[in-house]
């Protein structure tokens, strides 16, 4: 198949349009409408092609898109995947509306992960007058809920969805990143007992207990997370990001809580990183026997990424790079994307691969560059034309 190129008009109008449609997560500050609207105008350009095109409810008013594209005879299909939603506009109140300075264009999503999504449905516009000469199927998933949970994308991988590989569209400056980190996300309690503030030595403070645990995380655990590293991701992490706890300032605090964000390598299961997490507090509750700590609550549990080097995605988008960028190192990342549950509950090996940086992603002033996003088109529609070849 021939190299197609991206035309910068078209791509410019199709990003302004997502920008413009209000996306945000439902879970998050000042949602309302969620995934629904630009699902509708997803699929509506997917049909105007000519796509298989199916919407897929995971929620009420709270779509997947799935359009197929036929390759010429292949059994092969590639997966294209982009979310749909982003985060609050409460940092960015103008952030439904596109700006272009130069070669950014600025907007809520445009980076993450619009721009991504742009690029994957001006690859389908070029690909689909074309479709016999590709040597796979292209499926394209619009997923909802990445930016919480990744709802949309687990909904796809645990109902049957099937592919060969998949691009996970995420700013990542054009790299294409084979492995990246998951994450468990819990909160330990400390339980006292309360009494009044001025005889303390009668109570058992919470908060106390809580300074004990810290120390114990800072002094005891975190050394051994430095020794549990992946080549391309790095070490394993432990953020200590939420505090709270007492009631007022006249009453000795019988309960505090602590919320972690630990970091989980491609290698580790983030249901063992917990059970680590409660070896841990059971270690120091012998160790001090005054601490009365434990895992109450668990928000979250991703697993990591990582893509064989020698898998046919791999492959195919080291080749696409080299011919479209120029350069094709592959790479691993410290955050965590949809391509968790293609690949841990789809089987689908995974390589996340977009226009934008990361380092613009959820800001106030978000943008990408529209010559990336050009980029970004012939690169997904050149692995297209590889994959299963
Ligand atoms: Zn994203």
């Amino acid at each position: 198949m021939e190299r197609v190129h991206a035309d910068r008009q078209r791509i410019l109008a199709l990003l302004s349009d997502l920008i413009r449609i209000d996306s945000v997560n439902p879970a998050l500050e000042g949602a309302t409408v969620g995934e629904g609207p630009i699902a509708r105008y997803v699929a509506d350009l997917c049909r105007g092609l000519g796509l298989e095109t199916t919407l897929q409810e995971v929620e009420p008013g709270r779509p997947n898109v799935l359009a197929r594209l036929r390759g010429g005879g292949s059994r092969h299909t590639l997966l294209l995947e982009a979310h749909l939603d982003t985060v609050t506009l409460v940092n960015m109140p103008h952030g439904l509306e596109p700006r272009l300075e130069g070669d950014r264009l600025y907007g809520r999503g445009a980076c993450d992960t619009k721009g991504g999504l742009a690029a994957m449905l001006g690859a389908l516009e070029l690909l689909a007058p074309r479709a016999r000469a590709l040597p796979c199927d292209v499926l394209f998933l619009g997923s909802m809920g990445e930016e919480v949970d990744g709802k949309g994308a687990s909904y796809f991988a645990t109902t049957g969805g099937r592919a060969d590989g998949a691009v996970v569209a995420e700013p990542s400056s054009l790299r294409p990143i084979v492995a990246h980190k998951g994450v468990a996300r819990f909160r330990i309690k400390t339980t006292g007992r309360s009494g009044h503030s001025s005889r303390p030595e009668l109570g058992d403070n919470a908060i106390e207990q809580m300074a004990e645990v810290i120390r114990f995380l800072k002094e005891t655990v975190e050394p051994r997370l430095a020794q549990l590293r992946h080549p391309l991701c790095g070490p394993a992490t432990q953020c200590l990001a939420r505090i709270y706890g007492g009631v007022q300032i006249n009453i000795v605090p019988h309960e505090a809580y602590l919320e972690i964000d630990r970091r989980v390598l491609p290698t580790e299961e983030p249901e063992a990183v917990l059970d680590s997490y409660r070896a841990a507090l059971a270690e120091l509750r012998r160790q001090r026997p005054g601490v009365r700590a434990e895992v109450d609550r668990v928000f979250l549990l991703s697993p990591g990424m990582e893509a064989g080097l020698d898998s046919a995605i791999v492959q195919a988008t080291l080749a696409a790079c080299q011919a479209v960028v120029g350069r094709a190192e592959p790479a691993g990342v410290p955050y965590g994307t949809d391509a968790s549950w293609l690949w841990k509950q789809g089987g689908i090996p995974c390589v996340v691969l977009g226009p934008g940086s990361i380092d613009q992603a959820h800001t106030a002033d978000e943008w990408v560059p529209l010559d990336e996003v050009v980029r970004a088109v012939e690169l997904y529609a050149e692995i297209a034309a590889r994959f299963g070849a």
